[in-house]
């Protein structure tokens, strides 16, 4: 694929590390490419950071056909600059662009392009503890026609953020509060798929959760609202008693790349691992029978995030006394460890950009 590079003129300062946060500073430049059904993926280009013109009528500002990948590159102590697993972000965001009928992207293409824009971006990849250069491709339908037909015209970015440590102050267990009334996905729908528009369904849940101090929501299947899904970005992990009980993948879940590397890690380390459908009954039995030992979200953006307390229906439980359990600690120091390069990547999954 030949990429037109053009540089910006006026390279921004780089932020401090402790000024991060998540999302908020990009870096100088961004890529884009476009797609027609006469050429194909064309004119790759990696161009300066910016605003740009989108036709009023584009398809994604009024039927919302959007997808986006979330991945990070990480700085290791050699300082050379790796991504985790970007492989299977490619492959999952060809999975939601076939569930949303955009165009799907050859794998060594999309390899080649995401490695391409990487390496030119590198120096803002952050060395301090925690800090990574996040990455965000996206793509959406760009047909400048409000009539509903088959997407012809796409556009593929990717954009890279530099952010902060997840954990500031040590691992802090996050509230989760398990909605009732609003669902996420349902099988069939584009639950599997990393759509805005889930995101934009799961507004309302997400803003009554804020309101009553709870950081995230905790979805419940659609059918028959009962068995556990999902965390706002995050899939579940539950300890019960000496079994690590994790959502099966049923339709209406996000296959989360963190996710299928815990389950592989804690099989590794000798865990007893299920994807099964655990219910709300089969969670609150657990917990009110002292079985419940750890619980924890798992996401690119955190890692591993412990869950110490729990909401359903205005009733509230804790979980292993609100702190890390050494499960939840253990994955998360092995994940952490491969990514940043600290610890030897046994498992292949590390990938040198420069
Ligand atoms: C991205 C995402 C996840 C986590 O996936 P990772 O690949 O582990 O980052 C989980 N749930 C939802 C809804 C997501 O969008």
């Amino acid at each position: 694929m030949n990429i037109r590079i053009e540089k910006t003129a006026t390279p921004k300062t780089k932020p401090e590390a402790s000024a991060l946060g998540f999302g908020k500073y990009f870096t100088d430049h961004m890529f884009i490419m476009d797609y027609d059904p006469e050429n194909g993926w064309h004119d790759a280009r990696i161009v300066p950071f910016g605003s740009f013109e989108i036709h009023p009528a584009s398809t994604v500002l009024h039927y919302g056909a959007e997808i986006f990948e979330g991945l990070k590159a990480y700085r290791r102590p050699d300082g050379k600059v790796q991504m985790f697993r970007p492989i299977e972000n490619i492959r999952r965001m060809n999975d939601s662009a076939e569930r949303l009928c955009l165009p799907q992207i050859p794998e060594d293409i999309a390899m080649e392009v995401l490695t391409a824009f990487v390496a030119h971006e590198a120096d803002w990849t952050p060395s301090a503890p925690g800090t990574s250069l996040y990455l965000r491709p996206f793509m959406f339908g760009n047909d400048e026609t409000l009539g509903l037909h088959t997407i012809q015209n796409a556009r593929y970015m990717i954009i890279a953020s530099p952010v902060g440590s997840y954990y500031k102050e040590g691992i802090n267990p996050v509230r989760i509060m398990i909605e009732s009334e609003d669902v996420r996905a349902v099988k069939g729908g584009t639950g599997y798929a990393k759509c805005g528009g889930n995101y934009a369904a799961s507004n309302r849940a997400g803003m009554k959760a804020e309101q009553k101090g709870y950081s995230q929501v905790l979805w419940l299947d659609g059918v028959h609202r009962k068995y556990i899904e999902e965390v706002g970005a995050m899939n579940v992990m539950f300890m019960i008693d000496d079994e690590i009980v994790t959502p099966a993948l049923t339709g209406s879940i996000l296959p989360g790349i963190t996710r299928k590397s815990c389950i592989e890690v804690l099989k590794n380390k000798g865990y007893k691992v299920s994807e099964r459908l655990l219910s709300v009954d089969e969670l609150g039995e657990a917990l009110a029978q002292g079985k419940l030992k750890e619980a924890w979200g798992c996401g690119t953006a955190a890692v591993v995030s412990p869950i110490g307390e729990l909401c359903y229906k205005d009733q509230v439980y804790k979980i292993n006394d609100g702190k890390i359990g050494d499960v939840t600690q253990s994955l998360y120091d092995t994940l952490t460890g491969i990514q940043w390069g600290k610890i030897e990547d046994t498992y292949g999954w590390t990938y040198l950009v420069k």
